[in-house]
């Protein structure tokens, strides 16, 4: 029986209603009159259900696909303008008793080089990490009891926080562990995590446990029921994901709805954020074994349905699709994108790496460097933004939420931008990335409405130039 408010799998994510809103959702797809109606009710930017998601997925009248993509578009500009959230993945180590059988760190596979970093090593990735600039980071680390116990990654997130190399600094670490118990949730919100990032990897029971035929993680309850412990941990900003392509993109889409409404109706706060990475190939993967492939046209689609269905989640693309997809999926949604990413462990210090020495979790697609793809961002418009203000401020799960739903965002958010914009300028970029962002600098800075934070914007900027750091509102 569906219950949104249950804490069980099987129950707030329910096969039989997914099933009844696909088939709705197909039989309405050329029903002009209800799609458009959901369209307009959307435009109070509050949401819509997961019934109504799956059906503008599904609608085939092509006018109505371009008002929604235009509707992504005026809902993405109004609630986070033109900020884009810059982060890099830090993979602490590849040792995996799963035997997940998209990922090449699945335990039975023999040629990759199993490596951990020590906390030494973590150092060495941090700086390099701080030396592109980067701010925000999101821990990478497979399920590991013994050689990643809830100890190494406790230890590994002081080890980061506590660097301070020339002005560089790491001020907000999201963790992407397996599924864990409250107690250890727990654990990770007094170590000053940031988001707990899971991806649910596929909502469909049946294949999920096919796919993951090994280790804890083949427990399709235990890793659906992980927000709620994460939450029960005290854990407010988690992050929801699955991989497109394991399985039919419309049954992930309508599961990534039913989710976010579960967290909604029972903790009062939706996710803070939902990737949505599509499968790539890897030592030992071949994506031609996966048949649920997304192409970029449905891809794109997936993005701007999103971003009407759950208006006040961030979005997050990573560096495993390409410069343009990303240019695409950013005007229709996503709100945040890593940079000059390394998916190897220990691959931001260690330039050199032999064949054999390779520790790839997935290919890269997007392989520019941070200011590459920083003066990138600059030149289509937009602000890469470094901010890690509101997880300082304390402003997480519903906070966070009053403040994006009051229209607050400019005020704030868009101060917080220009700051840490301001910032990698002044320490890490090439003279041609400082001449892009002090112009839209300029710019920006008329887009913020109260004029008492305005001039405190303009005097913070200089004070940056000037050599002081970490301005916030
Ligand atoms: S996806 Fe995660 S749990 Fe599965 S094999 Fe890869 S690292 Fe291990």
């Amino acid at each position: 029986m569906y219950d949104v408010k249950s804490k069980k799998a099987e129950e707030f994510i329910n096969h039989q209603e997914i099933m009844e809103t696909l088939k709705w959702a197909h039989e309405n797809k050329n029903n002009y009159d209800l799609i458009k109606d959901i369209i307009d009710k959307a435009r109070e930017m509050k949401g819509v259900s997961h019934r109504e998601g799956a059906l503008l997925l599904e609608c085939e009248i092509e006018e109505l696909n371009q008002e929604m993509y235009s509707l992504a578009r005026e809902i993405k500009q109004k609630l986070y303008g033109n900020r884009i959230v810059m982060f890099a993945p830090l993979y602490l180590s590849n040792y995996c008793v799963n035997g997940c059988v998209y990922c090449p760190y699945h335990y039975q596979n023999k040629s990759i080089c199993r490596k951990k970093l020590t906390q030494e090593e973590i150092k060495k990735e941090v700086i390099a990490l701080q030396d592109m600039g980067h701010k925000r980071l999101a821990l990478e680390a497979g399920e590991d009891p013994v050689n990643n116990p809830i100890e190494y990654i406790l230890e590994s997130i002081e080890t980061i926080y506590s660097i301070k190399h020339k002005n560089g600094a790491i001020r907000r670490v999201n963790v992407n562990i397996a599924a864990t118990t409250v107690e250890e949730y727990r654990m990770l919100k007094e170590a000053g995590i940031g988001t707990y990032i899971l991806f649910q990897e596929t909502y469909h029971k049946e294949n999920y446990e096919k796919l993951h035929p090994k280790g804890p993680k083949h427990n399709y309850a235990w890793h659906t029921e992980a927000m709620d412990r994460a939450m029960e941990g005290g854990i407010d900003d988690v992050g929801l994901g699955v991989l497109f392509g394991l399985n039919h993109y419309r049954y992930e889409l309508t599961g990534l709805l039913m989710h976010a409404e579960h967290l909604e109706a029972v903790y009062g706060v939706g996710p803070h954020t939902i990737s949505v990475p599509r499968i790539r190939p890897a030592d030992d993967i071949d994506v031609n074994a996966f048949s649920n492939a997304v192409s970029d046209e449905i891809f794109e689609k997936i993005v701007a349905v999103l971003r009407i269905a759950v208006p006040y989640t961030g979005m997050i693309v990573s560096t495993r699709e390409s410069p343009k997809t990303r240019e695409r999926v950013l005007e229709l949604g996503v709100t945040q994108i890593s940079g000059g990413s390394k998916t190897s462990v220990g691959g931001y210090a260690d330039e050199e790496v032999t064949e054999e020495e390779h520790t790839e979790q997935f290919d890269v697609e997007d392989r520019r460097t941070l200011d590459q793809v920083v003066s990138w961002l600059l030149q289509l418009g937009y602000i890469p933004s470094f901010c890690t203000a509101c997880y300082r401020e304390g402003r997480t799960g519903d906070r966070f939420m009053s403040l994006v739903k009051a229209g607050q965002i400019a005020n704030i958010c868009q101060p917080n931008a220009l700051l840490t914009l301001m910032e990698y300028l002044a320490d890490y970029a090439s003279p041609e990335t400082i001449m892009h962002g002090e112009k839209l600098i300029q710019e920006e800075l008329k887009n913020i409405p109260h004029d008492k934070v305005r001039r405190l914007t303009i005097d913070y900027l200089e004070k940056i130039k000037q050599g002081q750091r970490d301005f916030r509102f």
